[in-house]
């Protein structure tokens, strides 16, 4: 399982789709590091439409000025309205 953000009833699984809710892909902060093991060493990893484990969510989320939580299950962040 990966990360997804839940606001107003909808659930985020993607960078694209997080763009959205954060006000544009440059609000996006992604991890230092390639989580994707293993990856081809010459492709960016930093793509739209996989999961949403190369974005640092507590830093994208803070950032954009949302307040959030996270769920029972540690994956899932929840924006507070
Ligand atoms: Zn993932």
């Amino acid at each position: 399982m990966c990360n997804s953000v839940h606001s107003k009833g909808r659930i985020y699984s993607t960078p694209r789709e997080l763009a959205e809710l954060v006000g544009g892909a440059r609000n996006l902060v992604w991890q230092k590091k390639n989580p994707f093991v293993p990856w081809p060493e010459e492709k960016d990893w930093r793509q739209m439409d996989l999961c949403l484990c190369p974005v640092n969510l507590e830093a994208t989320l803070s950032g954009a000025g949302l307040r959030w939580r996270r769920g029972d299950d540690p994956m899932e962040f929840f924006v507070e309205e």
